[in-house]
């Protein structure tokens, strides 16, 4: 029985040991193929082109014949035999949500169905995490959400009331209504994008607002992009709202979270290991990948009713650590910083993996950076990479000592790679709101 001053939502569960965990899992997983066989036209197919059919899975190595699914499979699936193609498992009169994904990246977006038992679960999911981070039923909770088409925070507010916590939905408000109501409600919990939650801080400034002092926020949740989990944008939050501020990571394929960064603030999110199979395969041969070692998240859902989720290629770049790499007590395994970024980021630099966001980490602890730039390029046959970083007017450190230390940085986290550190004038790189892109690879293809 849990009580509220219980660390966890699922006391059981989380604590269990791993082999119950794992055997838990395989029989989760067995049902859920079956299910996907006996419902799903897609599934069916490709389950018995694989050679499992519906109970073939007995054992890791046999779930691993599945072949991963990707997004442009499930896109094909759905142009082909619109709008939700033949993956469903239940009637569409069955469902009582729809969504699609933000298709920010000006791709079609995905059309997702779900039924009542997947909002159940919707809501569980996001429970774990946010009583993970403390959030219980005396708890103000403000969600600066649209409360659109798009799933964000939609499974988060339906985990509230589960909790028992107040509810403050910001709908359309604008930033300036939300930092007001969230000081005059004395919201306790502020959910947002990391972009906004720090917007916000912004305006309540502007405002003449200053929450650090008014210390009625605890706690900051964040999800939607991976800066949540870059530590030197966690501490900007951290200081702005002085309050903790944990990452979640989402995906609207699936409705809900897969990870969740609990009170003990690990460096990383658990991954809900009862409800998903989390796998980190190496992005071109698909084998699994040791602990410790940068590959594709592949996730397993065994929450989905309307439309099952077998191995599904995220193209998320992940690096998985064990759980007690945390001191919670949770068995759950951990994503080291959380999302690192996505698979077709990394960049292959005279035999060495770089990825964007590792040199983001590494840039953004100098405080005299203003902003930076990633150069790859193809000089007499060697490629090269540049760093170009603009400094910020009035910086104390000298540039002859910042652009070795930096150069020097980079190199100790790439096995020794040289990286090259160069200055740029003062407002010459472009700057981004959303979505940045900071890589330039000037390599011929
Ligand atoms: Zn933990």
């Amino acid at each position: 029985m849990k009580t509220v001053d219980s660390p966890y939502w699922n006391p059981k569960i989380e604590t269990m040991p791993k082999e119950d965990l794992r055997a838990l899992q395989l029989v989760k997983l067995r049902a859920t193929i079956a299910f996907a066989f006996d419902r799903s036209p897609f599934w069916r197919a490709r389950l018995e082109k694989a050679g499992v059919g519906r109970d073939g899975v007995r054992t890791w190595d046999d779930f691993r014949r599945i072949p991963p699914m990707t997004r442009a499979e499930w896109m094909q699936a759905q142009a082909e035999k619109p709008l939700f193609g033949d993956l469903l498992a239940r009637p569409e009169g069955h469902a009582v949500r729809y969504h699609l994904t933000s298709g920010t990246t000006g791709r079609t977006p995905l059309r997702v169905l779900d039924g009542p038992r997947d909002w159940q679960w919707i809501s569980e999911c996001w429970a774990y995490g946010f009583w993970a981070f403390g959030v219980r039923p005396a708890d103000v909770v403000f969600f600066a959400f649209s409360y659109g088409s798009f799933i964000g925070f939609w499974g988060a507010h339906y985990a509230c009331e589960k909790i028992g916590a107040l509810v403050l939905p910001s709908g359309n408000m604008t930033t300036e209504a939300r930092v007001k109501q969230i000081a005059e409600m004395g919201a306790t919990t502020v959910c947002a994008t990391p972009t906004y939650v720090l917007r916000m801080a912004q305006a309540a400034r502007e405002q003449g607002i200053d929450f650090p002092k008014l210390g009625t926020v605890k706690r900051v949740i964040v999800s939607g992009e991976p800066a949540g989990s870059i530590p030197a944008t966690k501490r900007l939050i951290e200081e702005m709202w002085g309050a903790q501020c944990a990452d979640t990571a989402g995906m609207t394929e699936l409705g809900t979270i897969m990870m969740f960064e609990c009170s003990k603030q690990p460096g990383g999110a658990h991954v809900i290991e009862d409800h998903f199979v989390e796998e980190v395969l190496d992005p071109e041969t698909l084998k699994p990948v040791p602990y410790g070692t940068p590959g594709e998240r592949v996730v397993t859902s065994f929450g989905r009713t309307m439309i099952p989720v077998l191995r599904y290629r995220t193209s998320d770049l992940v690096v998985k650590v064990p759980h007690d790499r945390c001191g919670c007590g949770r068995s759950f395994d951990l994503y080291e910083g959380g999302i690192l970024g996505r698979v077709d980021d990394m960049l292959l630099v005279r035999g060495t993996n770089v990825y964007p966001r590792a040199i983001e980490s590494i840039v953004r602890e100098y405080a005299a950076v203003d902003e930076f730039r990633i150069v790859v390029e193809r000089l007499a046959e060697v490629d090269e990479l540049t760093v170009r970083v603009e400094v910020r007017p009035g910086a104390t450190e000298p540039w002859d000592a910042l652009q070795p230390r930096l150069a020097r940085d980079l190199a100790d986290a790439h096995e020794g790679l040289r990286i090259n550190v160069e200055r740029a004038e003062c407002g010459t790189l472009p700057r981004f709101e959303l979505k940045a892109r900071r890589v330039e690879d000037r390599r011929p293809r």
